[in-house]
């Protein structure tokens, strides 16, 4: 009997679940198939959490399941406990083995979001002799090549350039002249509080989705095959469907949209999600599309739901950062990932992976990271980010360590996030100057200090922050280079009083005690 012919074999990947995907685009039932692999080679290429990989293999069967209620044809690897049923090694040869034996005339694919899977996609398509035809991705409000026009002949990239380019263009809070809504581009000045002695004001945490039957069979395949990894799947709770990203986008709208630009920077004990949306999952795998995240924020506005501090302050998390570090990454990269400006070489300390220290704020970040594969942006950058950089981790490695443990982690996102953001490896590109602090710093924006065994105040002695202490180790080891900084002329002045005072050489003594320290 004859093979049926296949005309395009579509590719999904796992961060692609777009229903409206370009990938789509033509797809004739009776002659294209829909192809999706779950593969042990992605997940230990790049060390994945096991909340990382629930999150991506329950959301890749729900959307195969929805295309095969559509009568589509989907050839789907589904990973087994059995590694002896494994379809092959990696992405490459199980594709490799159904190319050879399904013959498609074309593979489709919408451009990746990761620079390496794309070269592995088209070196494989090469060797097959199989033609790739790789689509724009029209997930993102930009594509790379306006990015790429944007940068032209700019000496520098400032995300308030292009924010407020982009809005014009897709008239977003902006009256019919261009101008913003408000009078204001910018509302920092009004955000940005601290909680007080009080605490967070009564909210309603994200709602929970109790895992269904196909997520309860990827959890406990994940547990069985990959129990070594690190982070913990037992209160998985994220929406897996689109169905329940909307419900889960709604009720960000309703609950927590209104008071988000107040609380975007505060930290507190059991705070784990506070007044962030936790969208970041459903927008990266693509379940929900960023512009009608920001529209239903400015409907909010537009209704009187939600002020206009908090709704642009939301927008410019997506319209502004989201876009702008991916065209960072299209632009810069393969060598991006190579920079380490600050010449930085040690490894992501052990407590980074279990949680295991008495620093307060680092041990509920990991508590959050390891429960929740999550972790809401100022703990990323001014508790773990603020860390790793002051203790001196390679800026690729605490990448790498990011892409293990958090589950909206994907290469455009978190490269620029982590190791230019957060520390400043690439040296200016993402941000003007590196985001270091002292142990003041969090507690001005958080209750953790109070119940910490080490004292914020203290950057030498017995119970000396270990915070306060890298800080000035931190400024010390690259003073030549930050000198010159007109915006670190305050923190260098401090610098200069420890060293006149005799204390910077005790600071650095227990710097390199705190560094050498196996527990903190
Ligand atoms: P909210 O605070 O509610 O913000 C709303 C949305 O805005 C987010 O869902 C996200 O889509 C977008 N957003 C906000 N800030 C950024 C940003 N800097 N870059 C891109 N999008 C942004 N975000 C990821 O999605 N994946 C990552 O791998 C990632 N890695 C990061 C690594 C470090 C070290 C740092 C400092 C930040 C990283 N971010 C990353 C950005 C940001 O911290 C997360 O998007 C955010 O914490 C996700 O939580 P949320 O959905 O509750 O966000
Ligand atoms: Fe963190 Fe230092 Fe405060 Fe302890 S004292 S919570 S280590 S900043």
């Amino acid at each position: 009997m004859s093979r049926p012919s296949v005309r395009n074999l579509v590719l999904v990947l796992g961060d692609q679940l777009d229903r409206e995907s370009a990938a789509l685009d033509g797809f004739a039932a009776d002659r294209d198939i829909v192809w999706m692999a779950e593969n042990a080679g992605e997940a230990t290429h790049v060390w994945s959490s096991q909340h990382r990989l629930v999150t991506f293999f329950a959301c890749m069967r729900h959307y195969r399941d929805a295309l095969r209620e559509k009568d589509w044809r989907v050839a789907y690897h589904e990973l087994s406990t059995r590694q002896s049923e494994d379809r092959g090694k990696d992405f490459a040869e199980i594709l490799r083995n159904d190319v050879n034996k399904m013959r498609p005339e074309k593979l489709i694919v919408v451009e990746p979001g990761d620079f390496r899977v794309r070269e592995m996609l088209r070196g494989t398509a090469k060797e097959l002799g199989v033609e790739l035809v790789e689509r724009t991705d029209r997930h993102f409000f930009d594509t790379v090549e306006n990015f790429r026009a944007f940068a032209e002949d700019r000496k520098s990239l400032v995300l308030e350039t292009y924010y407020r380019q982009l809005r014009k263009r897709e008239e977003i809070l902006v009256d019919s002249a261009g101008k913003p809504v408000g009078g204001e581009w910018n509302f920092d000045q009004q955000n940005r509080d601290s909680f007080g002695a009080k605490g967070p004001p009564e909210h309603k945490s994200p709602r929970s989705f109790a895992p269904d039957a196909v997520t309860r069979e990827v959890i406990e395949m994940v547990k069985e095959r990959f129990g070594e990894h690190p982070g913990s799947v037992d209160s998985f709770a994220l929406p897996v469907t689109r169905k329940d990203a909307l419900a889960f986008l709604r009720e960000f709208i309703e609950e927590r949209l209104p008071r988000f630009g107040t609380y975007q920077d505060a930290l507190w004990t059991g705070g784990d999600f506070l007044f962030h949306s936790r969208l970041s999952v459903a927008l990266n795998l693509k379940l929900l599309c960023p512009r009608e995240v920001v529209a239903k924020a400015v409907k909010a506005y537009e209704e009187g739901a939600a002020p206009l501090p908090a709704v642009e302050g939301f927008v410019r998390q997506i319209l502004g950062w989201r876009e702008f570090v991916r065209g960072i990454y299209w632009l810069k990269m393969p060598d991006y990932a190579k920079r380490n400006h600050l010449e930085a070489e040690r490894d992501v300390p052990r407590y980074f992976w279990d949680g295991d220290t008495d620093m307060v704020c680092v041990r509920e970040a990991m508590r959050n990271v390891i429960e929740h594969g999550y972790a809401h942006h100022i703990q990323r950058l001014m508790v773990l980010g603020l860390f790793a950089q002051l203790y001196g981790v390679h800026p690729y490695r605490f990448h790498e360590w990011h892409m293990a443990m958090y589950s909206d982690a994907v290469d455009w996102v978190s490269l620029p996030n982590a190791l230019g953001m957060s520390q400043y490896g690439d040296g200016g590109i993402v941000g003007t100057k590196p985001y270091c602090a002292s142990g003041n710093y969090i507690n001005k924006m958080s209750n953790y200090c109070a119940s910490c065994r080490y004292n914020y105040k203290k950057n030498h002695g017995e119970d000396a922050c270990p915070f306060s202490v890298l800080y000035y180790d931190f400024l010390a080891r690259h003073r030549k280079r930050f000198g010159s900084n007109r915006r670190m002329t305050f923190q260098m002045k401090n610098l200069e009083k420890k060293e006149a005072s005799g204390e910077l050489r005790d600071i650095r003594k227990q710097a390199e005690e705190i560094i050498g320290r196996e527990r903190l």
